[in-house]
C-alpha cells in the first residue's frame, strides 16, 4: 500500500522550481479526488501498520456492496454527486486481488455518481504476482491508467523476511505485461531498511529499479511504531520477524540519502520527501493532498476532505472491517466526528502538507488565503527552524533543507501547535 495515498492526515511525515505537474495540479479547481480502499491482502506484512488483513474471501462481496452504498449515500449527504472526478485510486491493501468482474462492477458504480474528467488520472494499486492478463484487462476497461507496484525490494532475502509472497522475477514479468497493455504510467515502491538490507543489495535495488524505468519511484524509510508486528517487536528488542537484522536508523537514513543521490543523477526528481518522478510522472493524486486540493474516501479506514466557501471538514473511516461493514449494512455511514478545521489549523496544514513537496510553499500563497496578522505569527514562529537548517527561505518561498527532509516527521510535528 501507499503510505500517501490514503490521503494523509498530519500526523507527522534541493529546492527547486515548482514542476508543471504541480502547476497542473493546482488547476485542479473544484474536481473531486476519489480514494477507494480495499483492505483484503494475500498475506499480512511484517511491518505493515494499515488496517488491512487477510480476510475472509466471503465477505468480499458484502464489501463491495458497503462500498457502493457509501458513495450513495455520501454522495447525497455532502451533495457532491454528479460531479466531475479527476483523480481516483484504488489502494489498500491489495486492489489487485479484486477480479475482473468486480473491478468493473466497482468501476461502474463510481460511474453512476460521477463523471471522470477526459484527462482523469485512475491509479490502482498492485502486489506483483496477482496480475493476469484478465485483470490487466479489466482495469483497462475500467479506466486505470497508472499502476503502483507494491515491490519493495528487488532482493528475495529481504522481500520474503517481511512476508511478502511475490519473488523478483514477478515484478519483470508484470511490468511487461502492463507495458504491453499500453499501461506505461507506473510506480514502483522501494522501502529503505528492511531486514538483511546491505549498503551492496540496496545499490543493487536502486540500479534495477531504474534499470526498469518507471516514470515514478516511491521510497520509504521502514516505519517503525506499535501497529506493526515488526515495529513493536523492534521497539521491544526483541529478534522476531528477522528485527534482529534490521539495519539501524543511521544506515537507513543513509540508504535513503543514497537513493535520493542516484535518482537525480539519473534524472528522477524527487518532488516530495518519499516521492520522485521523471518526464511528468507525478502522482496527480498525491499532489492533491499536499495542495489541500477535495478528496473523497471510501472504505475501511479511508479520510475525506471538502471545503466550501472557505471551510474544510474532514472525517475518517474507522479501521475496524465489522464496525465499517455494519455501519454501511444498517444504511448509516460509518464515518467518524466530522471535524471543521479552524482557520489557525487550516494555516498549519497548509504549512505542513506544502513544505513535504520538494517545492515548498510561498508566503503570498499563504496570506491570500489567511489574515496577514496569522501567517506573520507563524513566520515568527518558524524562524528557529531556520536557524538550525531544517527549513530555508528563497525567493518567497519556504521549503525543507535536505537535513529537514530527512527529519521530516519532527520537523513538521513542530509546524502543528
Ligand atoms: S500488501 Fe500492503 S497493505 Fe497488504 S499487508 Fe502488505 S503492506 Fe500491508
Amino acid at each position: 500500500m501507499n503510505r500517501l495515498a490514503n490521503a494523509p492526515a498530519p500526523d507527522g511525515r534541493d529546492a527547486s522550481a515548482e514542476s508543471s505537474a504541480e502547476s497542473s495540479a493546482e488547476s485542479f479547481t473544484d474536481a473531486l479526488g476519489l480514494y477507494i480502499s480495499f483492505p483484503f491482502c494475500r498475506s499480512k506484512c511484517s511491518y505493515c501498520n494499515f488496517a488491512s488483513n487477510v480476510f475472509p474471501p466471503r465477505l468480499l462481496d458484502g464489501y463491495l456492496a458497503c462500498l457502493e452504498r457509501e458513495m450513495e449515500l455520501v454522495a447525497e449527504a455532502e451533495s457532491v454527486g454528479g460531479g466531475s472526478v479527476d483523480t481516483l485510486y484504488w489502494g489498500g491493501g491489495t486492489p489487485s486481488l479484486l477480479a475482473p468482474d468486480l473491478a468493473l462492477r466497482l468501476a461502474q458504480a463510481i460511474r453512476r455518481i460521477w463523471t471522470p474528467a477526459p484527462e482523469a488520472e485512475f491509479t490502482l494499486e498492485a502486489a506483483p504476482g496477482t496480475l493476469s492478463t484478465a485483470h490487466i484487462a479489466a482495469w483497462r476497461a475500467a479506466g486505470v491508467n497508472r499502476v503502483s507496484l507494491g515491490m519493495q525490494s528487488w532482493q528475495e532475502a529481504e522481500i520474503r523476511s517481511v512476508g511478502r509472497l511475490h519473488r523478483a522475477e514477478d515484478v519483470t514479468r508484470d511490468l511487461e505485461a502492463l507495458r504491453r497493455a499500453g499501461l506505461e504510467n507506473l510506480n514502483l515502491d522501494l522501502i529503505a531498511g528492511l531486514p538483511h538490507q546491505t549498503e551492496a543489495s540496496w545499490r543493487d535495488t536502486l540500479a534495477r529499479t531504474l534499470d526498469a524505468a518507471p516514470p515514478h519511484i516511491s521510497i520509504y524509510m521502514l516505519e517503525v511504531d506499535e501497529d506493526s508486528r515488526l515495529g513493536r517487536e523492534l521497539l521491544a528488542g526483541g529478534a522476531r520477524y528477522h528485527a534482529h537484522a534490521v539495519p539501524d536508523d543511521d544506515r537507513t537514513a543513509d540508504f535513503f540519502e543514497l537513493a535520493v543521490e542516484q535518482l537525480a543523477a539519473a534524472g528522477w526528481r524527487q518532488y516530495e520527501i518519499s516521492n520522485f518522478a521523471r518526464d511528468g510522472g507525478e502522482s496527480r493524486h498525491n499532489l492533491r493532498y499536499w495542495a489541500r486540493r477535495p478528496y473523497l474516501g471510501f472504505g475501511l479506514e479511508a479520510h475525506s476532505m471538502l471545503r466550501r466557501d472557505g471551510e474544510e471538514r474532514r472525517w475518517a473511516n474507522p479501521a475496524e472491517l465489522k464496525e465499517y461493514m455494519a455501519a454501511l449494512e444498517a444504511g448509516r455511514l460509518a464515518r467518524g466526528e466530522v471535524e471543521a478545521l479552524s482557520p489557525q489549523r487550516q494555516l498549519e496544514e497548509a504549512l505542513f502538507l506544502g513544505l513535504r513537496r520538494n517545492a515548498g510553499i510561498g508566503w503570498d500563497e499563504l496570506t491570500a488565503e489567511f489574515k496577514a496578522g496569522a501567517v506573520e505569527a507563524k513566520r515568527a514562529a518558524i524562524t528557529p527552524m531556520l536557524a538550525q537548517g531544517m527549513l530555508e527561505e528563497s525567493q518567497g518561498r519556504l521549503r525543507l533543507t535536505p537535513r529537514g527532509r530527512m527529519l521530516s516527521t519532527s520537523v513538521l510535528a513542530e509546524l502543528l501547535e
